[in-house]
């Protein structure tokens, strides 16, 4: 039983080392990637419900490697927050958007309201505030234009300074969304604490919501409970007709997922700008 122990320690020590290495690899590989240009953005379209029309859309990053391979963004952001490099990435994709809104402005199309998700690492130093007022003049983008999404994730630990950070960028013209809305315990206090516009609602209610009576009460208690604090609601993750018809019915008034349309990249948002977002 000795041997046993011992050796499986030892093969435990291999997959840490094997691991180790690859994150370690990972984080080279990422660092190179940010310098050369290969992080891409894709853009998912958000349908209003009343006017039936395109009213934004959510950027989403994609890491295209040398060799064509597409890296999701759930393997590499991670890894991003653990190395600090998590910095480099948010202000990567800030220029790269702020860049392409303007870009679609200056060219006649009116994307809407454009969502950027942002590290709740980002909020812990004051210097974001600087780097995003910055880069908008530079690109002569109207703050108006620019949502910023975060999920809970770190919004707890420095409270002070993410409030002074999201009050300060609110006060310059940006909107704040709270992404994966109703997942975490500390939702609703964060809605009193900080200055959000916009809620999302996560896409683990949405799924089933049509089917799922307690989620679907859950749906129905976040929308109304958002229309009196005066909070915009977006459901994430809508796929099918069923969850659709769920949703207008309990007055949810924008959507984003398959059912409209996957997240594209820049060049075909055009043809969708061109139409006003009729597909
Ligand atoms: P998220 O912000 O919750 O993004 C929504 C995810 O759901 C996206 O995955 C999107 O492609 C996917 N999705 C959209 N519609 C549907 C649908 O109808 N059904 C299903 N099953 N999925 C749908 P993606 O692009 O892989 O992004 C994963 C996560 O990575 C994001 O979750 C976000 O937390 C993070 N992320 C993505 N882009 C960025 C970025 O530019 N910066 C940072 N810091 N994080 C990012
Ligand atoms: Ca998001
Ligand atoms: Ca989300
Ligand atoms: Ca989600």
């Amino acid at each position: 039983a000795k041997e046993q122990g011992k050796s499986q320690i030892s093969r435990f020590e291999l997959t840490m080392n094997d691991t180790v290495q690859k994150r370690v690899a990972l984080e080279r590989d990422l660092r190179h990637a940010i310098s050369y240009g290969e992080l891409e953005m894709f853009y998912q379209p958000q349908l209003d419900l009343r006017a039936g029309a395109l009213c934004g859309f959510e950027a989403l990053i994609r890491w295209r490697m040398a060799d064509g391979r597409i890296i999701s963004p759930l393997d590499f952001i991670p890894v991003a927050e653990e190395s600090g490099l998590i910095r480099d990435v948010d202000r990567y994709v800030i220029n790269c958007v702020f860049q392409q809104v303007a870009a679609w402005l200056a060219a006649g199309y009116d994307p809407g309201e454009v969502a950027i998700n942002i590290s709740t690492y980002s909020l812990q130093e004051h210097d974001i505030v600087a780097y995003i007022s910055d880069t908008l003049n530079r690109h002569h983008v109207p703050a108006a234009r620019i949502k910023l999404e975060v999920t809970e994730g770190l919004l707890m630990k420095n409270v002070d300074t993410a409030q002074r950070i999201m009050n300060d960028l609110k006060a310059v013209g940006l909107k704040w969304s709270i992404d994966d809305f109703g997942t975490g315990y500390s939702a609703l206090s964060y809605l009193r604490k900080y200055p959000f516009d916009q809620l999302k609602i996560d896409r683990s209610f949405v799924e089933d919501v049509h089917l799922n009576l307690e989620n679907a009460s859950v749906t129905r208690a976040i929308i109304s409970m958002a229309h009196s604090l005066g909070i915009a609601v977006i459901a994430e993750g809508v796929e099918t007709a069923e969850q659709l018809g769920f949703l207008l019915q309990a007055g949810c008034s924008q959507i984003q997922g398959y059912y409209y349309s996957p997240p594209l990249p820049a060049n075909s948002c055009v043809q969708l700008l061109a139409d006003d977002g009729v597909l």
